[in-house]
């Protein structure tokens, strides 16, 4: 799907700034996202992280600064010696390389967890009808939902709705799967299995960023963690070190509240 070679980033960010009119929510965001690796991102609510999220996959525009996401420039193309800006079938074409499971599960109400997960493939990618069913069947499965496929969203638990919209990003065979507190909206007895689906996938060597408020699965499953708050990254390393023994009093503070 993307053009990036094995030692080079699967994600960068440099200097990225986002503005809502006169407030400016990102100020400088710098990130570096090897192929495999894992980067949770952490910080109090209002600190950018859904917006940086948005951003990497073409859901909002940044004002200034730069991503790539697998060698390709986000939101532009080359054009000549110049850019240019992507027009809106380039923009759906990036997204479709990029996974992205929200807090609310966003599945389509009136189709089954299959025909749910089989859309992405059959309607943007127009893969084979039976292709992509034996695909979406594979990864139903491989979310624990073999028995599920005939489901509808409300005949679901939240837990195994998140995990349908896990399937779903998956169907799309993609190079980076950003997650946004992707159990934050699940009872507690239901977060469990949607953290064990995701620490698959990372073991199995997808590159994951994952906006979350479990510290045990950043400390576990991350490579790295960034703290952001305010728009800045406060701070950045291994959980070891961040969660641990943070330097910032932020970070900290923060940490002493989630923990
Ligand atoms: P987080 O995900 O860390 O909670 P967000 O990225 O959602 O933070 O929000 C960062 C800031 O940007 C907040 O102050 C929020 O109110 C603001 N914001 C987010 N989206 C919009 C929008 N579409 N219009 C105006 N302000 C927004
Ligand atoms: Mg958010």
């Amino acid at each position: 799907m993307t053009t990036t070679t094995a030692d080079e980033p699967m994600f960068q960010a440099w200097d990225v700034h986002k503005s809502f009119g006169h407030v400016e929510v990102l100020k400088g965001i710098d990130m570096s996202v090897e192929r495999g690796e894992v980067v949770c991102l952490l910080g109090p609510s209002g600190s950018g992280k859904s917006t940086f999220l948005r951003c990497i996959n073409h859901l909002e525009k940044f004002d200034r600064g730069e991503m790539w996401v697998g060698g390709q420039r986000v939101g532009y193309r080359p054009h000549g010696d110049k850019l240019k800006e992507l027009n809106e079938r380039e923009v759906a074409q990036r997204r479709s390389g990029i996974g992205m499971v929200f807090q609310g599960f966003n599945l389509f109400g009136h189709r089954t967890a299959l025909e749910n997960v089989m859309e992405g493939p059959v309607v943007v990618r127009r893969e084979k009808r039976a292709v992509a069913e034996q695909r979406a069947r594979d990864l139903l499965g491989r979310v624990g939902l073999a028995d599920r496929v005939d489901n509808y969203p409300s005949q679901l638990s939240g837990g195994q709705q998140q995990r349908v919209a896990i399937a779903r990003a998956l169907a799309m065979q993609p190079d980076l799967m950003l997650f946004d507190e992707p159990t934050s909206a699940l009872d507690p007895e239901l977060v469990g299995d949607v953290l064990a689906v995701m620490r698959q996938l990372a073991e199995d060597g997808m590159t994951m960023i994952v906006v979350t408020h479990e510290l045990g699965f950043a400390r576990e499953v991350a490579d790295r963690v960034y703290f952001m708050d305010g728009g800045v990254v406060v701070e950045s390393g291994p959980p070891s070190e961040v969660l641990e023994r943070p330097r910032e009093a932020r970070t900290q503070a923060f940490l002493s509240k989630v923990l």
